[in-house]
C-alpha cells in the first residue's frame, strides 16, 4: 500500500504511534499533541518538540534567503512550544547540506536563527551537521518548560467553548501563492511574503493565555484552521466545530492581493497553512472578559471565529448562518 493512501496523519496514527503506545509511561504525554510532556516534579513539566524542513517540500532555495530560512526553522518549533503554553529553554539544530554550498550561506542562516533565539532567549544547545546529496535538510528540536497547571492540551476542549485565534490567517498562504506563481511583489505583497518566510511565533501570547483556566484546548495553526481544528475535535471527542466564516480575521493586504490575482481569500485563510497563530477554545462565559484583557496586553483582538457543540468531530462552515459545503480541507503531506 502506498503511503499516499493513508496520508500523513494516517501514517502517524496507524503505523508510527501504535508501535510505541505500550512503552509510553503513564506520566508522559507522547505522540498526538504539539509537544511531548515529561513531568520533572509535581509543579513543572518539560516539553519537547521537533519539526523538519526539506528543500522543495517546505521551501525553494532561490525563493527564501538563508537568513529567513534560519529564522523560520526555529520559529515553527517555538510555535509548538507556544501551543502548549510553554517557555522555550533551548534548541537543537541538525542540518544536512550539499557539499558545494557556500559557508556564507550558512553564516546568513545562523544570523536568522540567532535573531529569533535572542528575541526569546533560547540558546542553541546542540545538533548535528552532515552532508546531503543535493537537498538542504533542516531539523530543529526545542525543549521548553511549563507549570503543570498551565499546560494546554488538544484534548481539553469542552462543549459550548468558543473558538479563538491569536492573529489573522491566510497571509502565509497568500505569500506562498506569490512565490509559487512568481508574482510581482508590491507594497501589499510584502506583508504576505514576510508572514510566509519569517512567521513570528506566538510565544508571549501562548504564555499569557496559559495562565487562564478558562482557556481549555490550544494548538498552533501549521496546516490551516480546517485541518488543525480537527486535531482538537478528534482529541477532545464528542464535539463538532462551527466556524462562522464572516468572523475569520484576514489582513487588508490579503484581501487586496486576492482581488488583484482572483484568489479566494477565505479558502487561503481557512485551508492554507503556516500561519503559526494559536487556535484556542475558551469557556464562552469568560470570552468577553478574556478578550478585553488580551487587547490590553497585545493591542489587538482575540478573534472569535466560532464555537463547539456536542457532535461528531465534523466542522460546519457557516456564512451568514447558512452552511457552506465546498471549502477545501487543510494541508496534509503525501
Ligand atoms: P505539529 O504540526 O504540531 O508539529 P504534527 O501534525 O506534525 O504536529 O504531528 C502530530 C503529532 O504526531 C505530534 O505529536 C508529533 O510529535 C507526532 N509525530 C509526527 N511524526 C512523527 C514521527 N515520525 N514519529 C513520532 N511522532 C511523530
Ligand atoms: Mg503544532
Amino acid at each position: 500500500m502506498k503511503i499516499s493512501k493513508i496520508g500523513e496523519f494516517g501514517l502517524i496514527e496507524e503505523v508510527i504511534a501504535p508501535e510505541f503506545r505500550e512503552l509510553v509511561n503513564q506520566h508522559l504525554t507522547g505522540i498526538g499533541d504539539d509537544a511531548a510532556i515529561i513531568p520533572i516534579d509535581e509543579h513543572t513539566s518539560h516539553i519537547y518538540t521537533t519539526d523538519m524542513l526539506i528543500e522543495k517540500t517546505h521551501f525553494l532555495r532561490d525563493k527564501i534567503s538563508p537568513y529567513q530560512l534560519g529564522y523560520k526553522s526555529l520559529s515553527v518549533n517555538l510555535s509548538d512550544i507556544a501551543a502548549m503554553g510553554g517557555k522555550p529553554i533551548g534548541s537543537y539544530l541538525s542540518i544536512g547540506l550539499p557539499k558545494d554550498m557556500e559557508v556564507e550561506w550558512v553564516e546568513e542562516f545562523m544570523k536568522g536563527y540567532k535573531a529569533l533565539s535572542e528575541e526569546f532567549h533560547v540558546p542553541l544547545l546542540g545538533g548535528d551537521t552532515t552532508s546531503s546529496e543535493d537537498k538542504i535538510i533542516v531539523n530543529v528540536g526545542v525543549t521548553g518548560e511549563v507549570p503543570a497547571k498551565n499546560i494546554k492540551l488538544r484534548s481539553a476542549a469542552q462543549e459550548n467553548d468558543v473558538i479563538c485565534l491569536t492573529g489573522k490567517v491566510g497571509d502565509s498562504a497568500g505569500g506562498l501563492q506569490l512565490i509559487l506563481n512568481d508574482l510581482p511583489a508590491d507594497n501589499h505583497a510584502e506583508k504576505l511574503l514576510d508572514q510566509h518566510l519569517t512567521p513570528p511565533p506566538h510565544i508571549l501570547e501562548g504564555l499569557w493565555l496559559s495562565e487562564f483556566d478558562e482557556v481549555h484546548a490550544m494548538l498552533d495553526v501549521s496546516d490551516g484552521i480546517a485541518s488543525d481544528l480537527k486535531h482538537i475535535l478528534k482529541a477532545s471527542a464528542g464535539l463538532k466545530g462551527i466556524i462562522e466564516l464572516e468572523d475569520i480575521p484576514m489582513s487588508d493586504e490579503l484581501i487586496r492581493q486576492s482581488e488583484t490575482y482572483q484568489w479566494n481569500p477565505l479558502e487561503l485563510a481557512v485551508s492554507g497553512g503556516e500561519d503559526y497563530v494559536l487556535l484556542l477554545t475558551v469557556d464562552k462565559n469568560q470570552y468577553e472578559t478574556l478578550a478585553g484583557k488580551f487587547r490590553e496586553q497585545f493591542s489587538r483582538p482575540l478573534y472569535k471565529i466560532g464555537y463547539l457543540e456536542k457532535g461528531d468531530t465534523r466542522i460546519i462552515y457557516l456564512k451568514n448562518k447558512k452552511e457552506m459545503k465546498d471549502l477545501k480541507e487543510g494541508y496534509s503531506h503525501f
